[in-house]
């Protein structure tokens, strides 16, 4: 394994591609963004789309929202805009009580907001499935943020849809490359992290049926040209500085953690769902790195902290399982912990972690994997 030398994201990461100096993508493209790009001009550009939707005759733009400090972000910069956004939120897996607070909030900031609760156990199905299908507890929900919005776009007659952050351009990918600033279908099947499993695919599990699935189909592409919708990336207009993110939606009313987030470092990442820090935990035991190290790389890369202490911060929190979110993500599955451990152990990668002569994975005491000496984070 080979971790970048400006950050410390390791080649594991799928789609991630380093250069002769084994510098990464996403480095690659912060530094474009730190001192190559005019970010007064991108916002010019975006006040000209500003200015052509201001004619629709209701809601300006929908975003789809989390109640996280991205998505309060989003909200507060595109009402300063004098938009009128309508509000979609997707319901999070197992929603936390701050999660609950801080879409309060948002709606609070003055927006109207479609809080869609979904068929809780056609979703659960789905969990489950994909939980032991391509190991990802939360594949349903990544799918249903992205085709929902677009969903009440075609039914509101809304053209615009305004995302935050590129993942792609912010952790690095194919589309870093293309300065890619729209949203379809196409971006959402390659790279919006379902693993090769698409809606159909769920067709007959537990009698799940096609109907059942509306909500999961992206719009037919015929309604998508009626409406003429849209997605924009907000992260290609306005630079995504996290920490500058947080203190804008602080300064609105988010809440942050009491105490550090169970999969970090930090107490402002992934507040709003028990799921997610599974998800991110599972993402670690596939790959060897999680939310810490996404956070550190970060960090690093906008200049918060040196690489020295990003390997340092990587090796103390990442990749201890985060108990109470397993604890939460048990109840609401029904899955004994033997089940989940079996599942973990199935997706996790052999090469990285040790195993003792019998072939299980060795632990220690506070349930960490053990890494081989060579892919120790340095
Ligand atoms: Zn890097």
């Amino acid at each position: 394994m080979r971790f970048c030398t400006k950050c410390v994201m390791p080649d594991t990461k799928p789609d991630l591609h380093f250069d002769e100096n084994g510098v990464c993508d996403a480095c690659r493209s912060q530094e474009s963004k730190n001192f190559h790009i005019d970010w007064d001009e991108r916002k010019k550009e975006f006040l000209e789309v500003v200015k052509k939707h201001k004619k629709n005759k209701h809601y300006d733009c929908i975003i789809g929202v989390s109640g996280g400090k991205d998505s309060t972000f989003q909200v507060v910069s595109v009402l300063e805009m004098g938009l009128n956004p309508l509000c979609v939120c997707f319901e999070p897996t197992i929603p936390t009580e701050v999660g609950r607070q801080n879409l309060a909030n948002i709606n609070s900031l003055g927006v109207d907001l479609i809080h869609i609760k979904r068929n809780p156990k056609v979703y659960k199905s789905m969990i489950k499935e994909a939980m032991k299908r391509v190991g990802d507890c939360e594949w349903p929900n990544h799918l249903g943020i992205f085709t929902t919005p677009a969903h009440i776009a075609v039914n509101f007659n809304i053209p615009l849809i305004i995302w935050g952050e590129n993942s792609e351009l912010e952790y690095g990918g194919p589309a870093s490359s293309k300065d890619n600033a729209y949203l379809d279908r196409k971006w959402l099947e390659e790279f919006g992290g379902l693993l090769g499993n698409r809606a159909t695919d769920m067709i007959g599990v537990d009698g799940i049926s096609e109907k059942d699935l509306a909500l999961y189909f992206y719009p037919e592409e015929e309604d998508i040209h009626r409406v003429g919708v849209t997605g924009l990336f907000l992260g290609y207009y306005i630079k995504w500085d996290l920490r500058k993110i947080l203190e804008v939606s602080k300064a609105h009313g988010f809440s942050t953690s009491s105490s550090r987030v169970e999969t970090t470092y930090e107490n402002f990442e992934n507040l709003d769902c028990y799921s997610n820090h599974v998800h991110d935990y599972l993402k670690y035991v596939k790959y060897g790195f999680g939310r810490a190290s996404d956070n550190a790389c970060l960090d690093v890369r906008l200049g918060y902290i040196s690489r020295d202490e990003a390997v340092r911060l990587v090796n103390k929190y990442d990749g201890i399982p985060p108990m109470r979110a397993i604890e939460e993500f048990l109840k609401y599955s029904d899955f004994s912990r033997a089940e989940f451990d079996n599942i973990c152990d199935s997706f996790t990668n052999k090469k990285i972690f040790t195993r003792d002569s019998d072939g299980k994975f060795i632990r220690d005491i506070d349930g960490s994997l053990v890494r081989k000496e060579e892919y120790i984070v340095r």
